[in-house]
């Protein structure tokens, strides 16, 4: 199933669950605005070549429309519109005032060098310029992209509306970015870990973790479980994959990254087949990539007993049935990888402000924003009698909903 059906038929669930009525869940479901525009570049060589790009915005009843920009070669129309839905149940879970939306490139950006990626940016921002703004739609990084992409947006929209630094989030410092912001969405997944543990009487320190995926994400979170103690015991990224069962100096696999540029040759682990990790023997799994990758195939297989979302849909509805039926316990995507865009609202907020706050603030609102959220997902959970999943949905569909109803429909 592809993404949009597998999101599509989430949020069908929770609107029944909830009774929604039929207009407006037919309306929550339409995108508001999709955009697909063509980025034609002279490469370094003086060649044209031409990518597609994509803005989808999906809702914006409860605020202006939030979410990343994605550089990667399987973007496609479909995947960006689920993205972009999730992106607005995420937000609402979050609570923070925001809907949703997300783009992408399709283009491999290790093939492409600093400058032409510059260029790129500067002509997709020159196309999208008038649709995206501080009120209307607050773009971000996401896989492929960072915070000098964020940095080429902002300076390419300037030219057009003036310095304004909080029509995007994930920004260098230097340029209004928040602290705190870079490591986000893996602090973000941690305390999500920890509230979901807590719930079951464990702590990181007695566990063992797998990590599939070692960019921003996964080596943020690898990093942070390793601080507190947990144990993890397999780590993969697209050049490969590590284990060790008696633990992985985290450190020092990111610093044999940072100076190999692989996980492969590293002397604190065994290498291992990327796709093991999934199925590695471990007590909480953290797909940390793409989309997808837990399905039929391999669900039987999982012997994690807690899955943590940190990519966005990493678990297909078969995958999600199965695992559900072996009683592995999944938190969900739309909630336990919302760091990253809570953190994006508070470095709005400080731009919008003109006041900068320090990294411990940011942590522990952080902290308080997701702890908060674990405990309204768990509340759901039992009203509705469902799992987290759907607790997670439920919260989120219902919040919008309800702005969109005190909205109105007069046209
Ligand atoms: N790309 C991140 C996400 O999928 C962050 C979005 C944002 O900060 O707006 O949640």
């Amino acid at each position: 199933m592809n993404a949009l059906a597998a999101t599509n038929r989430n949020f069908r669930q929770a609107a029944r669950i909830l009774g929604l009525d039929s207009k407006i869940e037919k309306s929550l479901l339409i995108p508001f605005r999709e955009i697909k525009v063509e980025c034609t570049i002279p490469k370094d060589d003086g060649t044209l070549v031409s990518y597609v790009g994509f803005r989808v915005q999906h809702d914006n009843a409860r605020g202006p429309m939030k979410g990343g920009i994605r550089y990667h070669p399987e973007v496609d129309p479909d995947e960006v519109n689920a993205l972009a839905q999730l992106m607005t149940w995420k937000t609402a879970v979050a609570d923070i005032p925001y809907g949703g939306a997300k783009g992408g490139i399709g283009c491999t950006p290790k093939d492409l060098t600093t400058s032409e990626l510059e260029r790129l940016t500067r002509v997709f921002t020159q196309k999208i310029h008038d649709l995206i703004g501080v009120n209307t739609d607050v773009p971000a990084p996401d896989m492929g992209t960072n915070a000098q992409t964020m940095a080429w947006i902002l300076d390419e929209y300037s030219k057009f509306h003036g310095h304004s630094p909080a029509v995007v989030t994930g920004k260098p410092i230097d340029l209004g970015g928040s602290l705190g912001r870079e490591a986000a969405t893996g602090r973000g997944v941690v305390y999500a870990t920890e509230a979901l543990l807590a719930e079951h009487g464990k702590s990181m320190k007695d566990l063992t973790f797998a990590i599939q995926g070692f960019g921003n994400v996964g080596s943020w979170a690898a990093r942070l479980i390793h601080e507190r103690g947990g144990k993890v015991v397999a780590v993969s990224d697209i050049t490969g994959a590590v284990r060790n069962p008696n633990g992985i100096d985290i450190p020092a696999l990111l610093k044999h990254k940072e100076v190999t540029g692989k996980l492969a040759d590293f002397s604190g682990a065994d290498m291992m087949n990327s796709d093991e990790v999934l199925t590695h023997e471990c007590d909480v799994l953290i797909p940390c990539a793409l989309g997808g990758v837990l399905n039929r195939e391999n669900a039987g297989d999982v012997r994690a007993k807690f899955i943590i979302e940190a990519a966005n849909h990493p678990t297909d509805p078969e995958a999600d049935e199965i695992l559900s039926k072996k009683g592995v316990i999944i938190l969900p995507d739309i909630y336990a990888n919302a760091g990253g865009v809570t953190v994006s609202y508070f470095e709005w907020v400080q731009n919008i402000q003109g006041f900068m706050w320090d990294e411990e603030k940011v942590n522990q609102e952080l902290h308080r924003y997701m702890t908060k959220a674990f405990h309204n997902i768990k509340s759901l959970c039992q009203t509705h009698h469902c799992n987290l999943r759907m607790g997670a949905f439920t919260l989120g569909v219902n919040r919008v909903a309800r702005a969109a109803l005190l909205r109105g429909w007069e046209a």
